[in-house]
């Protein structure tokens, strides 16, 4: 009889490993907890559908920081070209925009994953939606003679993935890094009249810092403090300097474009009778960011042009907290990589592959994510056909 794989977790990770295996003849079944498979992917998509990023391969592979050594292979073997081919195969030829990120033609998910879902049922793939795996008892994942587990982190756990697989496999004895927040918005404690009158407002084109880290792009006020790109990009080392210290001091460059002394020029054009509003304005700021330095100053702006202007290069800003798991873009942690051969096989599992966000990697927005995950996925379902004497 023809060997069988089952794949828990209808994720990317997951449907791609199932691909990987169908195509090479292995009749596969995918488990999912959900009503229906992709729910985060097509989550992710809203906002367009990041699905990797055309920067050099080494600077493309440093994002992924300490993980880097353990996912280069699997990057190598099926990497952002690939990945780029496999979406126009679906009908869905990339293209890429703003610094370098690729995303599908239709922006979203929703026609790629309708796609890849037609193809997938093409090559007799079973998906099993409403079947949660509760662990090794599972009568599926017992009767296969392979398993990829592609279970996903814990963020936004509404669409599925919510990490509870962690207790499965710790009490099997895996080592897992607790899953914690990451690509995260950042809580300053804002006054009230700040938050209810610029929570939602970007701050264009800013430049955050976090001692010898820095980012640059929008930075969103929320309720509850900070969110975007640049606050994603930095929140690894963010939480882990909350966590140790119970705040962490970011500083936002509100004039990115300018020098201090240009700042401080069309600081000191502004006229004597101008009040600080009017002379902030006349300087180039936005609402949003005048706002933001009365708020950090607690309304005690400089009056000197070259104070005022060094604040609005390097505007401090306290936070207090990270935004909870359930609200992060992806999780850090996850089975720690040393339980997992170069073909992301479980050492205490032989035949059982794990693939996608519940490896512990984390990397910032910019597609690096989704990457990861196909990349991992490919590689563990290769690894599972050569496990099963197929190449
Ligand atoms: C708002 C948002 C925007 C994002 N935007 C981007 C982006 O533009 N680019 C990018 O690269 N990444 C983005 N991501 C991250 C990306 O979506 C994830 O990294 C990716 O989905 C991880 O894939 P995965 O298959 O490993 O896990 P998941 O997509 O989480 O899939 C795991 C699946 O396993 C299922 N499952 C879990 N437990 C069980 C169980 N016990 N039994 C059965 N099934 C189970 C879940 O229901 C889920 O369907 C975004 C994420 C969010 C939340």
């Amino acid at each position: 009889m023809s060997p069988r794989a089952a794949v828990v977790g209808g994720g990317p990770a997951g449907l791609m490993a199932a691909e990987v295996l169908a195509t090479a003849g292995v009749p596969v079944t995918v488990l999912e907890q959900m009503r229906s498979p992709g729910r985060k992917l097509l989550l992710a998509g809203r906002g367009g559908l990041n699905l990797t990023h055309t920067e050099p391969i080494d600077a493309f592979l440093d994002r992924y920081g300490p993980a880097r050594p353990r996912l280069a292979a699997a990057i190598g073997a099926f990497g952002p070209d690939d990945l780029r081919t496999w979406a126009a195969g679906l009908g869905e030829p990339p293209f890429v925009g703003s610094s370098g990120r690729v995303f599908p033609a239709g922006f979203r998910a929703t026609g790629l994953l309708r796609a890849w879902l037609r193809r997938l049922d093409g090559l007799g793939v079973e998906i099993r939606t409403n079947h949660r795996w509760p662990g090794w008892a599972d009568a599926t994942t017992s009767a296969a003679d392979v398993v990829v587990l592609a279970l996903g982190g814990a963020s936004w756990p509404r669409s599925g993935s919510d990490g509870t697989w962690t207790t499965v496999l710790s009490l099997d004895g895996i080592a897992v890094v607790p899953l914690r927040p990451s690509n995260m918005g950042v809580v300053a404690d804002w006054t009230a009249t700040f938050r209810e009158r610029f929570a939602g407002v970007p701050l264009k084109n800013v430049v955050l810092r976090h001692e010898e880290a820095s980012a640059r792009g929008d930075v969103v006020v929320t309720e509850h403090g900070l969110e975007g790109g640049p606050v994603y990009a930095l929140s690894a080392r963010l939480r882990e300097a909350i966590a140790g210290d119970g705040t962490a001091t970011v500083f936002l460059d509100l004039q990115a474009d300018r020098h201090e002394e240009q700042v401080a020029g069309r600081l000191a054009r502004a006229r004597p009778t101008d009040s600080a509003a009017t002379r902030l304005r006349r300087s180039g700021l936005p609402p949003v960011a005048a706002g933001l330095l009365r708020e950090a100053t607690g309304n005690r702006l400089p009056t000197d042009h070259l104070a005022l202007a060094q604040l609005i290069k390097a505007l401090p800003i306290e936070l207090v907290a990270t935004m909870p798991i359930e609200r992060a873009i992806s999780s850090g942690g996850g089975i720690d990589l040393d339980e997992v051969d170069d073909t992301f096989m479980l050492h205490r599992r032989p035949g059982t592959f794990v693939a996608g966000e519940m490896l512990d990697w984390e990397a910032p927005t910019g597609g690096y994510l989704l990457q990861a995950t196909f990349s991992t996925a490919v590689a563990a379902a290769t690894g599972a056909l050569r496990w099963l004497g197929r190449s």
